[in-house]
């Protein structure tokens, strides 16, 4: 049997264990500590955000941005569709009402186009969100330009689920920063890992500080435990924080990588008729966390659900690109705004998408493995 080639896997840059050690001699093996109020100080000062909060997840880190933007029972929170259930799970958690918007060609994100429509119809209704929640799929930012202005002009704040794209540049600024708040994940396939953990960015301190609080069981001050509001148990431990520190280190390393696998995946694919990768929107710069691609099946008879079975035959872990979320089950109901009336960006990129294996510890030959099958399933038919 052939080794396996993975998605996305961890890679440890060997530094970690250090930071990891310092923990053990101190004894901090805690939720908080040196290592959680450094790996914050260090992840705010890469994004160029005043601050940051670690916390147990990425997911976490929504849940809080939604309560300190008072979003609770009866609300509704507009939220890109194109994306992974946790971008808007948060959303019931809080109780509220998630309004799926659909994606644009151009970045594979929130179309701009279908989220003025929303709004306008929420206008006449009377009904704003409370909250926004963006997505930067793939590593691919959002068009936050239009969509910053969008949500400006109605007075609602933007969160940015950053969850894929740490590291990746908007007109030269760091993905995740522009929001009223930004979310990181370090989950275990992201571009660098905690094992699991996330992170809260903000320019707003005072709310940074609320998120603390609430993170860490809402507890007042006062000698004995004494409690006024609904709190959480989100914060990140001392060690996975030292984890966290090695891997911010050698990000920009892991974005290069990736960026190499993508080129090289285009190079030896991209002259196949019919195959159309993920593009990345002038002025940005995409860490590239999965390779996406679509197969038009006008042109190309294999569908991805084949391609990934015969991957899987050759032990090599492909997968479908999202399934938007105002297809899910779970959201049956739900309110949704196509980029135009007749055309679902988002379904349709689901029934053509692909992600090809993209780690950063991937080797050459590994990927030469994935480009062979793929050579040998996917070409144009005759017509
Ligand atoms: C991974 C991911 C999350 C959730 O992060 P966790 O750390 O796994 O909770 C949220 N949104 C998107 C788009 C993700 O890919």
């Amino acid at each position: 049997m052939k080794s396996r080639i993975l998605l996305s896997s961890p890679h440890m840059s060997g530094n970690e264990q250090k930071y990891i050690n310092e923990a053990f001699e101190t004894n901090w093996i805690a939720p908080l500590g040196p290592n959680v109020n450094a790996f914050e100080k260090e992840l705010a000062d890469y994004v160029g955000t005043a601050g940051a909060a670690a916390t147990s997840s990425g997911t976490a880190a929504i849940h809080l941005a939604l309560e300190l933007l008072g979003v609770g029972y009866g609300d509704t929170v507009f939220c890109s569709s194109l994306t992974f259930v946790a971008s808007a799970n948060p959303i019931l958690y809080a109780g509220a009402e998630p309004v799926f918007i659909d994606s644009e060609e151009e970045t594979w994100n929130m179309s701009p186009v279908a989220l003025a429509r929303a709004f306008e119809d929420a206008q006449e209704r009377r009904e704003l969100p409370k909250a926004v929640i963006v997505v930067n799929l793939y590593g691919q930012s959002a068009k936050m330009d239009e969509l910053m202005s969008i949500c400006e002009r109605y007075e609602v704040p933007l969160i940015e689920d950053a969850a894929e794209s740490l590291g990746s540049l908007y007109k030269g600024k760091k993905s995740g920063s522009f929001g009223h708040f930004g979310i990181y994940s370090f989950n275990g396939n992201k571009i660098i890992t905690t094992s699991g953990g996330g992170m809260l960015v903000s320019n707003d301190l005072v709310a940074l500080d609320q998120s603390r609080f609430l993170a860490t069981q809402a507890r007042d001050a006062a000698k004995h435990y004494q409690h006024s509001t609904l709190g959480y148990n989100y914060r990140m431990s001392n060690i996975l924080a030292g984890v966290g520190r090695a891997q911010l280190e050698v990000l920009d390393e892991r974005v290069q990588a990736r960026r190499d696998v993508f080129d090289r995946y285009v190079q030896a694919l991209g002259d196949i008729e019919g195959v159309r990768f993920m593009p990345e929107l002038e002025g940005t710069y995409s860490n590239r966390w999965l390779t996406a691609l679509t197969l038009d099946s006008e042109v190309i008879k294999i569908t991805p659900y084949e391609l990934i079975d015969l991957l899987e035959k050759e032990n090599i872990e492909a997968r479908p690109v999202w399934k938007p979320l105002h297809m899910q089950p779970l959201f049956e109901g739900c309110k949704f705004y196509p980029h135009a009336e007749g055309d679902v960006v988002g379904e349709r990129l689901f029934a053509e998408g692909l992600c090809l294996p993209s780690g950063s510890n991937m080797t050459v030959e590994e990927q030469e493995r994935v480009i062979g099958v793929l050579r040998k399933h996917v070409y144009r038919v005759a017509v």
